[in-house]
C-alpha cells in the first residue's frame, strides 16, 4: 500500500518542479537501500499517473546504496561490509529503523551512528531543450 503514498509523493514533488522549470525531460527517481518499496508495483502507480500529469517526461528509476557513519570512531561503511544473515537484512528492508538493532560499526563495535545516504527516496531531474 505504501507505494502509492510514494508514487503520489513523487507526482507530487514532480508537478511542483514542473511549474517552475516546464523543460524537465526526464526524472530519475532514487531509492534509498533502506527504503522498503516494490518496484513493480511502484512503476505500475507511476506509469498510471505520470502521463496525465507529466506527459512526455520519462522516469528511470535508480537505487541508492545506504552508507553509515559511526559517531564514535567515524568510520564509514556499508551493509556488504557487515555480516548479516538473510533473515537480518529482511528484516531491515521491511523496518528500517531495525537497523540499529542488527548493525553496529565494525570498526569499534558502536551502535551510535548515522545513516548519511540510502534512506527515502530522491528525485533528479534531467532537464531537456525547449521545444
Ligand atoms: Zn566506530
Amino acid at each position: 500500500m505504501h507505494e502509492w503514498a510514494i508514487a503520489n509523493a513523487i507526482i507530487r514533488e514532480l508537478e511542483r518542479s514542473l511549474r517552475s522549470s516546464p523543460n524537465i525531460r526526464k526524472v530519475r527517481i532514487v531509492l534509498g537501500e533502506l527504503q522498503n518499496i516494490d518496484e513493480a508495483v511502484l512503476r505500475q502507480y507511476l506509469d498510471m499517473m505520470m502521463g496525465e500529469v507529466a506527459p512526455g517526461v520519462e522516469y528511470e528509476i535508480d537505487h541508492e546504496e545506504a552508507v553509515f557513519e559511526c559517531l564514535r570512531c567515524g568510520h564509514r561503511w556499508t551493509l556488504r561490509d557487515v555480516n548479516l544473515s538473510d533473515e537480518e537484512r529482511e528484516a531491515i528492508h521491511f523496518v528500517p529503523e531495525a537497523v540499529h538493532a542488527y548493525v553496529k560499526c565494525p570498526k569499534c563495535g558502536s551502535r551510535d551512528y548515522r545513516v548519511v545516504k540510502g534512506r527515502g527516496v530522491r528525485l533528479v531531474y534531467e532537464v531537456g531543450e525547449n521545444a
